[in-house]
């Protein structure tokens, strides 16, 4: 077992808030900032884990060493909503919007046409050059959603390909109503909670199950459908997920709540009921600039869940439509400069409160798995202040 020190850290965010400077304020506090660092990792080649936290001055031996002089190490970015199984492109949709054309979740059927028609090969390579890009930038735990298949046969297709990845996978097979079936919907919600579903618990790859619950758009699920949706999903034992208040005011973000669900994402158009909600649950309000900044659409208050007390989270929705960004910098950079979070609470949600929604704790102590990012950067804060630069990469791996 090599075991490797690392050193001379400039800024080492533990997420341990019994390492916190007690002078600092709450949201630092939450990082558990710790100055002029070290720690040794453990099982380097095999499963790296920490096995010593403690100041450069006071390292142990071990068997490699690595000076980071000048830089923050991190616990690695937990992108926690991601749609990366797909075939197409959609650029010029992108190009349309630029010159006014509204967003209405249409343009999700030429993806799913592009991905019916690409085989598992092809499908794989570029999963695999996306999962690649956004391990590139510091993210070190995804989730994955299917949704572009709809079909029986592709959506358990889509969850194979991305359990070969990552065990944080999602079946949407209510991502919308596909074309065949918009005379008769209650024919597809029939076939999602029933054949479908049933299939992809007996396929084991699936830890949860997602909704688009958006009436206000003609291709996703109401109110009633998505509660439909949900209860079988709950039922068959998979954790809830919902894609909800997106492009207007709701039900998604209650409905949310009330079931359970372990997240609700984008959270855009919020009232003062479903902010309470929020408030009174579990249920982690994961936040999706990219989405906003790539459909002109209002960027999420941040400021007014946080301050309610909801546990807020960052991802990139990654997506072709909507957001084809794998990027968690430039999420933590929208929401520091457009959702009122400071760049403290931007990392602590990108990191700590993605990682809840996927039941993981990321926290840099011993014993912990060693999933850290490394910032060239003395601080955090540059995240946000060096928008745009390359900063963000593993430390490990
Ligand atoms: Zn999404």
């Amino acid at each position: 077992m090599t075991s490797l020190l690392v050193t001379d850290i400039a800024e080492l965010v533990t997420l341990d808030p019994q390492q916190a400077d007690p002078t600092s304020s709450p949201d630092v506090q939450a990082l558990g900032l710790r100055h002029d660092a070290a720690l040794v990792v453990d099982d380097l080649h095999g499963t790296p884990t920490i096995a010593w936290v403690g100041s450069a001055a006071a390292a142990p031996q071990a068997d490699l060493a690595v000076s980071q002089a000048g830089q923050t190490v991190l616990p690695g970015f937990v992108d926690s909503h991601t749609h990366l199984v797909f075939a197409g492109d959609r650029a010029a949709e992108f190009a349309a919007r630029m010159r006014g054309v509204p967003y209405d979740g249409g343009g999700i059927a030429s993806t799913v046409a592009a991905t019916r028609g690409a085989d598992d090969d092809q499908l794989r390579t570029l999963l695999a050059g996306r999962v690649a890009e956004l391990r590139r930038q510091g993210t070190t735990r995804v989730e994955i959603k299917t949704g572009y298949g709809l079909t029986l046969p592709d959506e358990l297709r889509l969850l194979r390909l991305a359990r070969e990845v990552t065990p944080h996978t999602t079946f949407l097979g209510a991502h919308v109503v596909p074309a065949e079936y918009r005379a008769d919907r209650a024919a597809y919600v029939e076939l999602v909670t029933g054949p479908m579903l049933a299939a992809v618990v007996a396929g084991g790859d699936a830890a949860y199950l997602d909704v688009f619950c958006e009436p206000a758009s003609p291709h996703a699920f109401d109110a009633d459908e998505s509660r439909a949706i949900l209860l079988a999903g709950r039922r068959a034992g998979l954790g809830l997920r919902v894609h909800g208040n997106q492009l207007g005011p709701g039900p998604g973000v209650r409905l949310a709540c009330e079931l359970g669900a372990v997240s609700v994402d984008h959270c855009t158009y919020l009232t003062d009921a479903d902010v309470d909600a929020l408030a009174g649950s579990d249920t982690v309000a994961t936040l999706l600039p990219a989405v906003e900044f790539s459909t002109k659409h209002p960027y999420p208050d941040a400021r007014r869940l946080l301050d309610a007390g909801v546990t807020v989270a960052l991802a990139t929705d990654c997506n072709p439509g909507t957001s084809y960004t794998s990027s968690m910098p430039f999420v933590v950079a929208l929401a520091v400069r457009e959702m009122g979070m400071t760049p403290a609470e931007a990392v602590y949600a990108a990191t700590a409160g993605s990682g809840r929604s996927l039941g993981l704790q990321r926290r840099i102590a011993p014993g912990e798995p060693a999933e850290l990012a490394l910032l060239r950067a003395p601080s955090h804060v540059h995240l946000a202040y060096r928008p745009g630069v390359p900063l963000a990469r593993p430390l490990v791996g």
